[in-house]
């Protein structure tokens, strides 16, 4: 990675996409995000950032390495 545009919240194995623009952030668990609503799978969220965004936790996405006889681990 030698260009910061790489290092983008799409790039990031963190990253859940919701749409073309954004996703949800998989860092850390769901934070509460109120109780309006009456179901309580709506009181946490992981928090949903631009698809563009980034920040200090990022990290690449895992990729496929190949061991000494050639077999993808
Ligand atoms: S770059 Fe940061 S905010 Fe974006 S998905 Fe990764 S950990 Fe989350």
């Amino acid at each position: 990675m030698n260009d910061k545009k790489e290092n983008t919240c799409d790039q990031c194995r963190y990253f859940r996409a919701a749409d073309a623009l954004t996703g949800n952030c998989h860092r850390f668990p769901p934070s509460f995000a109120g109780d309006s609503s009456p179901r309580e799978t709506h009181h946490w969220r992981f928090p949903m950032v631009s698809s563009h965004a980034w920040c200090g936790e990022f990290l690449p996405v895992w990729q496929d390495q190949i061991s000494s006889i050639g077999a993808t681990i």
